[in-house]
């Protein structure tokens, strides 16, 4: 199987090659990754618990991060993207934290808390 991932906050190739993708950093902008779920709503639901966000809402963060402008999305750091590979595409979550944040607080100013 070959899985290709593109970061959407810097465009930089995250993953491609053969094999599964596991949750990550970006070597291009320091983002992190969470998710790989078949659907966006179970990304996202993975994504906030692999971020340690598990005290905010799956849906509302899934619903913020949908209605981010490309330019809000880079400004916040947040994006949500699906990967191509042979089978069915996998939805990805990415937070570019700042220099002493945390992507769990990122996802938190997103959703307004
Ligand atoms: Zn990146």
């Amino acid at each position: 199987m070959s899985a290709r991932l593109e970061c959407p906050l810097c465009g930089q190739v995250v993953v491609d090659g053969t094999g599964d993708i596991v949750a990550g950093v970006c070597h291009g902008c320091g983002a992190r990754y969470e998710g790989g779920e078949g659907d966006a709503p179970g990304s996202v639901a993975a994504a906030v618990a692999g971020f340690g966000a598990d005290d905010l809402d799956a849906r509302e963060v899934l619903d913020a991060v949908f209605r981010l402008t490309p330019a809000q999305s880079a400004e916040r750091g947040v994006s949500i993207t699906s990967d191509t590979r042979d089978d069915f595409y996998r939805w990805w979550l990415f937070v570019r934290a700042g220099e002493s944040g945390e992507p769990a607080d990122v996802l938190r100013q997103v959703v307004g808390r």
